[in-house]
């Protein structure tokens, strides 16, 4: 059983995903973190994320790299963003994602392209949303909550920039696949995004 789990930055679709792996009891890959990695690696080498060679030489990153601390910074999402844009990087990664997805007895991945590219054959497939405001507003929750001071607007201008880039590059953009369940969390807790999501997974797994 493979159950992709798409959309847009501070969504919640990595809670929402962690959670379904752990109902099902099946392995969950937060696949950003493969990205984060990348554009971290990129800062190391001294490279410029824009340059695809750069990026591409990147994702040869350590494997501890993606314990770091440091990916879950708001500068390495910033800089997985523009390295995720390389056609050339999606392509090194894929391989490593595809096989997560296909181990048997199933799998849970969250990401921008799972159910369109690395798992359009997945058995339940959710696009994750939420409004910019709510979704920076618990980002600066969260921020806050590591003690990182940061003004909600920047958060805010970030999260936009980074809808942009993802919504408009030309390689797997972030967008729903067709038969994709979407599911707004804007008016919802993180409890109550769950237990809708549960429902409408367990709906689909019925069906199937
Ligand atoms: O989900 P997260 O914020 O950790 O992802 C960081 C960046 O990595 C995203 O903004 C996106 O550009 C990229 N990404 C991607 N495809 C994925 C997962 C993440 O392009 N499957």
């Amino acid at each position: 059983m493979i159950i992709a789990v798409d959309g847009p930055t501070a969504s919640g679709k990595g809670t929402i995903a962690k959670r379904l792996a752990a109902h099902f009891g099946v392995p969950h890959l937060d696949t950003g973190l493969l990205y984060r990695a990348v554009g971290r690696q990129v800062a190391i080498n001294g490279g410029d994320p824009d340059n695809p060679a750069d990026a591409l030489a990147a994702c040869a990153f350590p494997d501890e790299l993606m314990q770091d601390e440091v990916l879950r910074s708001e500068e390495t999402g910033g800089l997985a963003s523009r390295v995720s844009i390389h056609p050339d990087v999606r392509k090194a990664l894929f391989d490593r994602q595809r096989a997560f997805a296909e181990q048997p007895g199933g799998a849970v991945l969250d990401g921008r392209d799972i159910g369109t590219v690395i798992a359009p054959d997945a058995d339940v497939k959710l696009f994750i949303t939420a409004s910019v405001q709510e979704r920076a507003r618990r980002r600066w929750l969260e921020m806050t909550g590591r003690e990182i001071e940061i003004p909600l607007i920047e958060i805010e201008r970030d999260i936009v920039n980074r809808d942009a880039r993802d919504i408009n590059r030309a390689d797997a953009p972030l967008k729903a696949a067709p038969d994709a369940l979407i599911i707004d969390t804007t008016e919802f807790d993180q409890n109550g995004a769950f237990e809708l999501v549960l429902e409408a997974v367990t709906a689909a797994l019925e069906k199937e």
